[in-house]
């Protein structure tokens, strides 16, 4: 078990090291730089780092991890903080390790569908310079988050449906050990055969293993057909029967998004959005021909109206599309403004797409039977839902946490995973014994191979010892 005592402080001598190998300005002890990187969006509390560093190269973070292994000081890799699991905070001190200035495109690989990147630059931004050559890297989380935060929590998003998630979309990686070792793991091939898979190893790892310096992504070319759709239900069950049926009917969605009638409501109220107040699926279509792209559409508006939306809109206009997507990734922050005072516990599950309806009743069950307010918002193509529970006093939030234990333990029933997307940090930890089973101690063995003194981004995914 990990204490605070198996680490050692930060001290003058150690400031002088980071400060040598990263220059003054890129080492910082100042209380604002450590609030600024003590906590991520989740609920979990803050905990301060003892100095916050900035490096520009990947050798630059070898030779951190290099001197604090030898000194035994923990590193927490940092992104832009925006984990709902509490998956960057620095729970045991020390460094903090953030990527902030190292948001280069290194190169784009425009004839392969390639660019490689440094781990700090956001999603949207690199996305907003690849759109000139009519390329994209399709793992979208709302959030702008980091390359290296997406590939370290396998993040995904709405078009994860039809482009996979990040895990789907990265190829070779350049990765910082916890001894100093700079490795290349993967290749630019698209097959790869050669050898233990170790790329995969590395993502989702949450900087737990070793940390992502660099990264050679795939890329896909922009449709020149899309369209949104929505489709309106009175139930959440007869919504969800429409998204397995518009799964299985080789449509091939881009986005399968559920949302519930009050986010709906919220929606319409804060962004202006045409909606009513009813369980909406919120769809995407992508085609290289506009009449496949018509007729495509043609076929999901009879699937929903068979399985009884009450209404159903589609559009092509690239600005009303833009508007919706905007909406719908910005559900939460408009959820949280409307409910000032109130914080909110959000549930990540997941499940085969077949157990999704029994999930979903599931949750509708326990909210009937309890009489307890949860809003859901789903990646619905994915079998993912959030369950979002507002809670303004302790007994409330520890109320949220039990619901969200039952919540996990009903998506394992069913094959599915305690995490979809969000990743393990510290939230998830408590399942990882009945997720993975004796499989656990196989991720613990890794660990200890790869980190065995247990510096790199301590008390994460491994759950407390009892
Ligand atoms: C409004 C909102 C909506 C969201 N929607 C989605 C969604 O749809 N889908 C989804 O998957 N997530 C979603 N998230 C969660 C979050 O955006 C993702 O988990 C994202 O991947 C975090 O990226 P980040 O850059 O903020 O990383 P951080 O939160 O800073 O770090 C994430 C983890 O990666 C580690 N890390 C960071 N950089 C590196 C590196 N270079 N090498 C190794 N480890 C590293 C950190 O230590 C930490 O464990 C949402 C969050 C918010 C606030």
């Amino acid at each position: 078990m990990i204490t605070e005592s198996a680490f050692t402080k930060v001290d003058a001598g150690i400031i002088a090291q980071l400060t040598e190998i990263l220059g003054q300005a890129n080492v910082s002890t100042t209380q604002a730089d450590i609030d600024l990187h003590s906590r991520d969006q989740s609920q979990h509390p803050a905990h301060a780092s003892e100095v916050v560093v900035w490096p520009q190269t990947g050798e630059q973070v070898a030779q951190i991890l290099r001197l604090a292994n030898e000194h035994h000081i923990p590193v927490t890799p940092w992104g832009v903080g925006t984990s709902l699991e509490g998956n960057p905070i620095p729970v045991y001190g020390g460094i903090l390790l953030t990527f902030e200035r190292m948001t280069n495109i290194v190169q784009v690989h425009a004839d392969d569908f390639q660019v490689t990147v440094q781990p700090g630059i956001g999603h949207k931004d690199l996305n907003a310079q690849l759109a000139r050559q009519g390329l994209f890297f399709a793992p979208d989380p709302g959030a702008n988050a980091t390359v290296g935060g997406m590939l370290a929590n396998n993040a995904a998003g709405i078009r994860t449906v039809k482009y996979g998630a990040s895990k789907d979309n990265v190829l070779q990686m350049q990765v910082a050990l916890a001894d100093g070792r700079l490795i290349r793991v993967g290749s630019r091939s698209i097959k790869q055969s050669a050898g233990y898979d170790l790329l995969h190893l590395f993502v989702g790892s949450e900087g737990t293993l070793g940390i992502i310096t660099e990264a050679t992504l795939k890329l896909v070319p922009i449709a020149p057909y899309m369209s949104a759709a929505l489709a309106a239900f009175d139930s959440v069950e007869d919504a969800v029967e429409a998204v397995v049926a518009v799964r299985g009917s080789g449509l091939d969605p881009a986005a399968l998004e559920l949302i519930d009638a009050a986010h709906a409501a919220m929606l319409r109220e804060a962004e202006g959005v045409n909606l009513t107040d009813h369980v909406t699926l919120f769809m995407e279509f992508h085609s290289a021909h506009e009449e496949s792209l018509d007729m495509g559409l043609e076929m999901v508006k009879e699937i929903c109206e068979e399985l009884g939306a009450v209404s159903f809109r589609s559009t092509t206009d690239p600005t009303e599309r833009r508007q919706l997507w905007h909406a719908r990734h910005a559900s939460y922050e408009i959820m949280v403004r409307s409910h000032p005072d109130t914080g909110f516990f959000i549930n990540d599950v997941a499940v085969p797409i077949s157990a999704y309806p029994e999930l979903i009743g599931y949750v509708e069950e326990l909210k009937a039977e309890h009489g307890v307010t949860a809003y859901m918002i789903g990646h619905a193509g994915d079998g993912n839902i959030h369950v979002e529970f507002p809670y303004a006093n302790e007994e409330e939030y520890k109320r949220s946490q039990m619901f969200n234990k039952l919540i996990v333990m009903k998506a394992l029933s069913l094959n599915g995973t305690a995490t979809g997307e969000h990743g393990v940090g510290i939230g998830k930890a408590p399942y990882m014994v009945n997720e993975h089973g004796p499989a656990l101690d196989v991720m613990r063995s890794i660990k200890q191979l790869l980190d065995p003194n247990g510096i790199l981004n301590p008390g994460k995914i491994f759950p407390p010892a009892q």
